[in-house]
C-alpha cells in the first residue's frame, strides 16, 4: 500500500518544530499539580467557553492552595465533558494515554494519573519525549521579555519577543527597559539604542528569528510614521507623571518601533515570525489579528522574511493569498493542528496548491508542555500523512513527490529559513 509507505516515511523523519513555548526542564521537574499542571492554556480556555467559572479554574491549577487531586477533579468535572470533546481535547486524551498510561480520566484515576506524571517528569525527560517519542530534531522555542535567550541548544533553539520595546505605556514601563539595557531611557534616540543593542546581544547568543506577538494586545497594522512623530509620543509618556494615555497616543510609537524591529532583523539576517489570527484564551478582538493588516508592513520591508503563524485562523485565505503573492512572506499552519485537525487539514491541501513548496511550515505545537509538543506534532505528522496521500490518490503527486514535500515542510524548509545546522 503506497499510502502505508509515505506515512512510514513521514512518521521516521526527524522534524524541525518552528513553535513552542516549553519553559526549562528544570520548571517542568518542580511542579507538583501532576495533570492540573497542563491547564495553563487550550483546554482550560475551553472549559471557561463551556462556562466554568474562572474562580473555579484558578482554584484547580493553583499550585499552592492545597487541594487534592480529587478536589481539583470536582471543579471541572461539570465541565470536562463538554471540553473534552473539542481537537484540544481529544489531544490530550491522547498523550495522556500514551505518555502516562492513562485510561478513561476521572474523580477514581485523577490521584494515580497525578502522580504517575510528577513521577516521569524527571531530569532527561525533555529528551525522551521530544527526541525519542517525538522525532524532534529541534524546536523553536519562545523567550518573553525579560527571559534570557539561553536554551538546550541539543533541543531548542530561542526565538525573543521584543514588543516591549514598542509598547511602553508608562515611565514604570521605561524605568523596566532601563534596567534591562542598563542605561538611561529618557529619548526616542536612546529606545532605539536599547532594541538594537538587546537584539545584537540575543543575535550574538544564537537566536534564530524574533517574534511579533502584539495581535493580542492592538491591531496588526502598522502605519508609516516619522521619527518625529514617534518622538513626540515618546516624550508625552516621557513627560507625564500621571498619565491616561490611550492607544491613539501610543500607536505612533508603536508602530515606528515595530516597523524598526523588522527593519534590524531584516539587515541580520533574522526571519520574523507574526502571531495572526485566533488568540488563545477567553475574550479577544479576533479582527485585530487579521493577516491581511500586514499589508503596509511587508510592502515597506521587501528585505525581511515574515513568517504568518497560525495559518491566520480563521483566514487561512488570506495567508494562502499573501504567501502565494509576496516572496518575502511565509506560511506556518503551528497550533492548528491542535485547535481543528479539520481546519488544519483542509488548509494544507490548499497551501500545497497555492504556494510553493519552500515557503510552508507544517509543523509547530505551541505548546507550554513537551507533553503536549509531542501529541500536537505527532497529530500533524498524521495530516500531513493523510493530505499528501489523498494528493498521490487523485494523482496530483508521485509518491516520490509527496515524500518530498513532506521533507520540506516538515523539516528541510525550517532548517533553510532559520539556518538551523
Ligand atoms: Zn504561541
Amino acid at each position: 500500500m503506497p499510502h502505508d509507505a509515505l506515512r512510514e516515511h513521514i512518521f521516521s523523519l526527524q522534524i524541525i518544530d518552528t513553535h513552542e513555548h516549553i519553559p526549562d526542564e528544570e520548571v517542568a521537574c518542580a511542579d507538583t499539580l501532576g495533570f492540573f499542571n497542563f491547564f495553563e492554556h487550550y483546554v482550560s480556555s475551553d472549559l471557561v467557553s463551556a462556562g466554568m467559572p474562572r474562580a473555579s479554574l484558578e482554584a484547580m491549577r493553583n499550585p499552592h492552595n492545597g487541594l487534592l487531586p480529587g478536589e481539583r477533579w470536582k471543579l471541572m468535572e461539570p465541565w470536562w465533558p463538554f471540553a473534552c470533546t473539542t481537537a484540544y481535547g481529544r489531544a490530550m486524551i491522547e498523550y495522556m494515554g500514551e505518555l502516562f498510561g492513562a485510561g478513561e480520566i476521572n474523580g477514581e484515576t485523577i490521584a494515580h494519573l497525578c502522580l504517575r506524571i510528577v513521577s516521569a517528569r524527571q531530569p532527561g525527560w525533555y529528551h525522551t519525549v521530544l527526541r525519542e517519542k517525538a522525532g524532534i530534531d529541534k524546536a523553536l522555542v519562545i523567550r518573553w521579555p525579560g527571559q534570557s535567550v539561553d536554551v538546550d541548544r541539543e533541543l531548542f533553539r530561542a526565538v525573543p519577543i521584543l514588543d516591549h520595546y514598542a509598547t511602553p505605556s508608562t515611565r514604570a514601563d521605561l524605568e523596566t527597559l532601563e534596567k534591562e539595557a542598563g542605561h538611561a531611557i529618557q529619548t526616542l534616540d536612546q529606545l532605539m539604542a536599547a532594541q538594537e543593542a538587546l537584539l545584537d546581544r540575543f543575535a550574538a547568543k544564537g537566536i534564530v528569528a524574533v517574534k511579533i506577538f502584539l495581535a493580542y494586545q492592538r491591531t496588526l497594522q502598522f502605519d508609516r510614521c516619522a521619527q518625529a512623530e514617534a518622538a513626540r509620543a515618546f516624550d508625552r509618556i516621557w513627560l507625564s507623571q500621571k498619565l491616561d494615555l490611550g492607544f491613539a497616543d501610543l500607536k505612533r510609537l508603536q508602530d515606528f518601533m515595530t516597523r524598526r524591529l523588522v527593519g534590524l532583523a531584516a539587515e541580520r539576517g533574522l526571519p520574523v515570525q507574526i502571531h495572526t489570527g485566533l488568540q488563545e484564551g477567553n475574550g479577544n478582538r479576533l479582527e485585530n489579528s487579521k493577516p491581511t493588516l500586514l499589508t503596509d508592513l511587508i510592502l515597506d520591508h521587501p528585505k525581511a522574511q515574515f513568517v504568518l503563524f497560525h495559518a491566520g485562523y480563521p483566514w487561512a485565505g488570506e495567508v494562502s493569498a499573501m504567501a502565494k503573492n509576496f516572496p518575502n512572506v511565509y506560511a506556518d499552519l503551528c497550533w492548528m493542528p491542535a485547535v481543528s485537525p479539520a481546519f488544519a487539514a483542509r488548509t494544507l491541501d490548499e497551501w500545497i496548491e497555492t504556494i510553493p513548496a519552500n515557503k510552508i511550515f507544517a509543523v509547530g505545537g505551541d505548546s507550554n508542555y513537551v507533553e503536549g509538543a509531542y501529541g500536537h506534532c505527532n497529530r500533524a505528522r498524521r495530516i500531513v500523512s493523510d493530505v499528501l496521500g489523498a494528493k498521490v490518490a487523485q494523482g496530483y503527486f508521485t509518491e516520490g513527490e509527496a515524500e518530498w514535500v513532506a521533507g520540506r515542510i516538515l523539516r528541510e524548509n525550517a532548517r533553510e529559513l532559520f539556518k538551523i545546522d
